[in-house]
């Protein structure tokens, strides 16, 4: 059963929806400091995240009564992340566009889920077992653990430092006349730091390399070759 709770913060986020995708997504949330009000059919998920969402409610949120009773409408932002239930994907969101929530994103499980999600008036539909797949494809092509798509032919990449670029200023290495990416920041340990035409790059160390994806990937490749070779 649903229980009564209104919450009225612009920075107040809902999540519907607590399966894979929608937990990790509110956690996320939660973690960076968001009031996450999570809502699910399944007590024993709702139950699970008891303590970690500020706010979490079993119930079925394709009923009008508890989009109602939650103030859904009142909320700025609603992630509707239900995915395999399509029905039940419609039914929410359509519910929360009419409540007048500002901007509701929704998760769509296949190019057909989301062309009705945007027919709807959804204002931001993700895809995220296409985009991980595609972001994976580059990774694979680029020997990168990540990779970051800007568009779709723009982004960039983590790689780690060959011997071979190591204690040069970028200046000198000319990556952007020579790869055609640019190096905008360097890591070592945690933290990332933006870097400048004097940054030395250090071996070992890992460095963000943006620029258009073929490149980004020709560089990236070329990088995991010098370090095998360095090794
Ligand atoms: P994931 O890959 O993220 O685990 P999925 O694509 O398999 O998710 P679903 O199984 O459809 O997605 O749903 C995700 C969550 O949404 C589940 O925890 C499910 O209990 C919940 N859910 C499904 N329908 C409703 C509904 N009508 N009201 C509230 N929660 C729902």
């Amino acid at each position: 059963m649903a229980r009564q709770q209104r919450i009225r913060h612009d920075s107040a986020i809902a999540v519907v929806g607590l399966g894979r995708f929608g937990a990790a997504l509110a956690i996320e949330l939660a973690d960076h400091g968001a009031e996450v009000l999570g809502v699910d059919a399944d007590e024993a998920i709702v139950q699970s995240l008891h303590g970690t969402l500020a706010h979490v409610v079993q119930g079925d949120s394709t009923d009008p009564a508890l989009v109602e009773q939650l103030g859904l409408g009142d909320y700025a932002r609603v992630v509707v992340a239900i995915g395999s239930d399509v029905t039940a994907s419609i039914l929410t969101t359509s519910q929360l566009l009419r409540a007048g929530v500002a901007e509701v994103w929704a998760k769509a499980i296949s190019p057909q889920h989301a062309v009705i999600l945007d027919q709807l008036g959804v204002h931001h539909v993700v895809s995220p077992e296409a985009d991980m797949g595609r972001r994976v494809a580059h990774m694979v092509r680029g020997s990168s653990d990540d990779y970051l798509e800007v568009d779709s032919r723009y982004g960039a990449m983590l790689v780690t430092v060959p011997e071979q670029l190591a204690g040069v200023p970028l200046r000198e290495l000319a990556l952007q006349r020579q790869h055609g990416v640019t190096v905008v920041a360097t890591r070592h340990g945690e933290d990332l730091q933006n870097a400048n035409l004097e940054t030395r790059l250090r071996a070992g160390g890992a460095m963000l390399v943006a620029g258009p994806t073929r490149e980004v990937e020709a560089f990236a490749a070329l990088a995991a070759t010098m370090r095998a070779r360095g090794a």
